[in-house]
C-alpha cells in the first residue's frame, strides 16, 4: 500500500473515496503520479479545470499578482476586481456582479438575493419567500443547500434544514407552473443537472421555464457553476436556449484551474437588495484571484474554447456511442460534459473508472451508474483518440 494514501487516510476526513492514485504533478490535459505513470485527465475537478493544469499564461499571472497584491479584503478597493467583474458582466449580459470563492458560497449568495428581493421588490410578506429547486439538484455542501437537495445521503444526519424551499420535476416546466404562488422569489436550475448524472433535459425546457417565471414575476437563477464557460460548447448552458436569467452563478473553471473563485451574477434590480454589511466575504473578490480569473476569462474567449468544446464534444460522443459494448447503457451530454450510463446489471461505474485508471485515464462516477467525461476544453481530437482506445479497451 503507498504511505501516501494511508497517511491521508488515517489523517483526513472520510468524506470521499479517492482513487488510489496519488497525483504530483499536472500540465495541461495530463497529469502524474508519484510512480511516474502518466494520465489523461478526464474529470478536470469536475470541471475546474477547463483551462488545463497549469496553463501558462494564468501561472504568468498569477505569479505577477502573487508578487504585487494578494489579500485586502473588501474594506478596500482593489485595482483587479472591477476589470473582472466588468468582462463577466460584458461577456454574459449581466448588470452586476458579486465575488465569493466556492460555488456553494456563490448558491448561498444567489438564495439571500432572491429572498430580499422577493420581499423588496417582490412585496413577499415577512419570513414567507419560497425558492423552488429540482429533483435531483446539486447545487453544494451548506446546510441550506443540502436542504434542498433531493439525495437523501446529502441530508442524513444533517438536519434540521432551513424552511422555505421546495422541489419540482427537473425537465417539466409544467410542474414549475403547479408549483409557483405569490409568494415564489425564484426558481434556481441548472440548465444541465451535472452531479445528478449529466441529465440533460428536452431542448425547450429552461426557455418554458423563463417564460413562465417572467409571466409569474419570479426570478429564473441558474446554477451554471458547471456547465458555464464553455463547458457544454456554448458559453453558457443557457444559450442554448437563448435565455438570459435574472441571475447567474459561476464558480469552478472561473478560477483558471488555479484558485476558488466564484460569483453570482444579477440584473441590477436582484443585487441592488444588497447594501453594506448585508453579506460578505473575507477572500472573496482578491486581487489574487481577480487577476487569475480575467485571464480566465479572456483565454476562453481568445482561444474560443465553447466552439472547441462542441466540436470536440460531438465528436467524443459519436465515438462513445460506437463502441460496441453491452455494458453501455446511455452516452449523452453537450459539449465536453458527457456521462457513460453502465449498465448496472453488469457492473459498476466505479468499477470502470479504476480499470480506466490502469489504462491512464482518470475519471470519476457520479452515482454508481454513470462515468463522467469532461476533459480540460484544450484537449485535442488526438488525445481524444487515446482515450478512445482506452475506454474501448476497458468496456
Ligand atoms: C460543483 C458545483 C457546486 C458547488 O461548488 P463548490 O465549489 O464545490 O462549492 C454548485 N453547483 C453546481 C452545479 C456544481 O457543479
Amino acid at each position: 500500500m503507498n504511505n501516501t494514501i494511508e497517511l491521508e487516510d488515517s489523517y483526513c476526513a472520510q468524506n470521499y473515496k479517492p482513487l488510489p492514485v496519488v497525483l504530483v504533478k499536472g500540465e495541461g490535459v495530463y497529469v502524474w503520479d508519484d510512480q511516474g505513470n502518466k494520465y489523461l485527465d478526464m474529470m478536470s475537478a469536475y470541471s475546474a479545470v477547463s483551462h488545463g493544469h497549469c496553463h501558462p499564461q494564468l501561472i504568468k499571472i498569477l505569479i505577477k499578482q502573487a508578487n504585487e497584491l494578494n489579500i485586502v479584503s473588501r474594506a478596500f478597493y482593489t485595482d483587479k476586481l472591477a476589470p473582472l467583474l466588468e468582462k463577466a458582466c460584458q461577456l454574459t449580459g449581466q448588470d452586476k456582479a458579486l465575488p465569493m470563492n466556492t460555488g456553494a458560497e456563490a448558491v448561498e449568495t444567489a438564495l439571500k438575493a432572491a429572498r430580499k428581493w422577493g420581499y423588496q421588490v417582490k412585496d413577499i410578506k415577512p419570513e414567507q419567500a419560497e425558492i423552488i429547486a429540482c429533483e435531483n439538484n446539486f447545487h453544494g455542501r451548506t446546510i441550506a443547500i443540502v436542504g434542498m437537495s433531493s439525495e437523501q445521503q446529502y441530508k442524513r444526519g444533517f438536519g434540521p434544514f432551513p424552511a422555505g424551499f421546495k422541489r419540482v420535476e427537473f425537465g417539466n416546466p409544467e410542474a414549475l407552473k403547479n408549483a409557483i404562488t405569490p409568494n415564489t422569489a425564484a426558481f434556481l436550475v441548472e440548465p444541465i443537472q451535472g452531479e445528478g448524472g449529466i441529465i440533460v433535459p428536452a431542448a425547450g425546457y429552461l426557455a418554458e421555464c423563463a417564460r413562465i417565471c417572467r409571466d409569474n414575476n419570479v426570478l429564473l437563477i441558474c446554477d451554471e457553476i458547471q456547465t458555464g464557460l464553455g463547458r457544454t460548447g456554448k458559453l453558457l448552458a443557457s444559450d442554448y436556449d437563448q435565455v438570459k436569467p435574472d441571475g447567474l452563478i459561476l464558480g469552478k473553471a472561473l478560477g483558471g484551474g488555479l484558485l476558488p473563485v466564484s460569483m453570482f451574477l444579477a440584473r441590477k434590480d436582484v443585487m441592488d437588495v444588497f447594501t453594506p454589511g448585508d453579506h460578505g466575504s473575507t477572500f472573496g473578490g482578491n486581487p489574487l484571484a481577480s487577476a487569475v480569473a480575467l485571464e480566465a476569462l479572456n483565454i476562453i474567449e481568445r482561444d474560443n474554447l465553447a466552439d472547441r468544446a462542441f466540436e470536440l464534444g460531438e465528436y467524443f460522443m459519436q465515438a462513445l456511442r460506437a463502441i460496441n459494448s453491452d455494458l453501455i447503457i446511455d452516452v449523452r451530454g453537450k459539449g465536453l460534459l458527457i456521462g457513460m450510463e453502465i449498465n448496472p446489471a453488469k457492473t459498476t461505474a466505479r468499477s470502470i473508472c479504476e480499470k480506466l485508471m490502469t489504462k491512464g485515464v482518470l475519471s470519476k462516477e457520479t452515482h454508481e451508474t454513470i462515468v463522467r467525461f469532461a476533459p480540460p476544453l484544450v484537449i485535442t481530437k488526438e488525445q481524444i483518440d487515446d482515450a478512445i482506445d482506452a475506454i474501448k479497451d476497458v468496456m
